[in-house]
């Protein structure tokens, strides 16, 4: 019976060990991932927004020309939806 704790001790230090090193492989990975993520997110280019001159992305911003919204509601002030 002392043998099977003996075992089963054994197991388990060899288990929180490997779980240690997957856990240091994640978190290095993570950390490059979120690096990676960061030199993406400054790579976009910020517009102002022409109504409320409200500072985002290109990539979220309404388009209407040379000009840009931050939502529908500022585009259609100054770009009414109906003409008529
Ligand atoms: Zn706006």
């Amino acid at each position: 019976m002392r043998l099977v704790l003996i075992l089963a001790g054994f197991f388990l230090v060899i288990f929180l060990i490997k779980r240690t090193l997957a856990r240091r492989e994640q978190s290095s990975a993570k950390a490059h991932g979120s690096s990676q993520a960061t030199n993406h997110h400054s790579a976009v280019n910020m517009v102002e927004c022409r109504h409320c001159h409200v500072h985002l992305a290109q990539t979220e911003a309404l388009q209407r020309g040379n000009d840009f919204y931050c939502c529908a509601d500022h585009l259609h002030l100054h770009h009414p939806p109906r003409s008529t």
